[in-house]
């Protein structure tokens, strides 16, 4: 059966970077592009980042039954196209979701076919350096982000593999290693 990868990992933790260059080395993988209720931050493109749909839009489309998971993530709602995903899948296409770990939970529990990798940061103190480095978050934003942290720490116990980010390139091979084994 085709795998279906999901990565998470806490905010600022790099996964955005480790994600990048992994699929700037592995052309054959695909992104999954999310819906959100989350303002476009500046830079971002409907359809490219994510597609951004009012919170009335989005619970038309939970109610559809358009979505193979979705969670409330520091304020926002955040869901991955069923649809897209089952295309993607029988087309025996390589897809990545990169999700928070609610969805990933929730994805797990539907398909056995998922395989869920956890992107750890080296300590808590990097983490929160890295999160306030960004600048893109208010204070209240981040603060809420940092609540968030401890929770998905526990629900990544469940994750199949827990990858540390002390280094972009070596996070990455590590990942094309666990994929590698994963597809054979
Ligand atoms: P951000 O707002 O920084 O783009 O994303 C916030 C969190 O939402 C991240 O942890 C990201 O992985 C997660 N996320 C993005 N898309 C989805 C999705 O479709 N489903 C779920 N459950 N989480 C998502």
């Amino acid at each position: 059966m085709k795998k279906l990868f999901v990565i998470s990992g806490s905010s600022g933790v790099g996964k955005g970077t480790v994600i990048k260059k992994f699929l700037e080395r592995n052309k054959d993988f695909k992104l999954s592009v999310s819906c959100t209720t989350r303002g476009k931050r500046e830079g971002e493109e409907h359809g490219k980042n994510y597609y951004f749909l009012s919170r009335d839009e989005f619970k038309k489309a939970i109610d559809n039954g358009d979505f193979l998971e979705w969670a409330e993530f520091s304020g926002n709602m955040y869901g991955t196209n069923k649809k897209f995903v089952q295309e993607c899948l029988d087309n025996d296409e390589n897809l990545l979701l990169e999700i928070d770990t609610q969805g990933a939970l929730q994805v797990k529990n539907k398909m056995d076919n998922a395989v869920l990798i956890f992107i750890l940061p080296p300590s808590m103190e990097e983490l929160e350096r890295r999160l306030r480095g960004r600048g893109t978050e208010t204070e209240e934003a981040i603060q809420k982000r940092l609540h968030t942290v401890k929770s998905e720490m526990e629900n990544a116990k469940a994750f199949h593999y827990n990858v540390i980010n002390d280094d972009v390139e070596r996070a990455v091979e590590e990942i094309e290693g666990i994929i590698k084994n994963e597809q054979v």
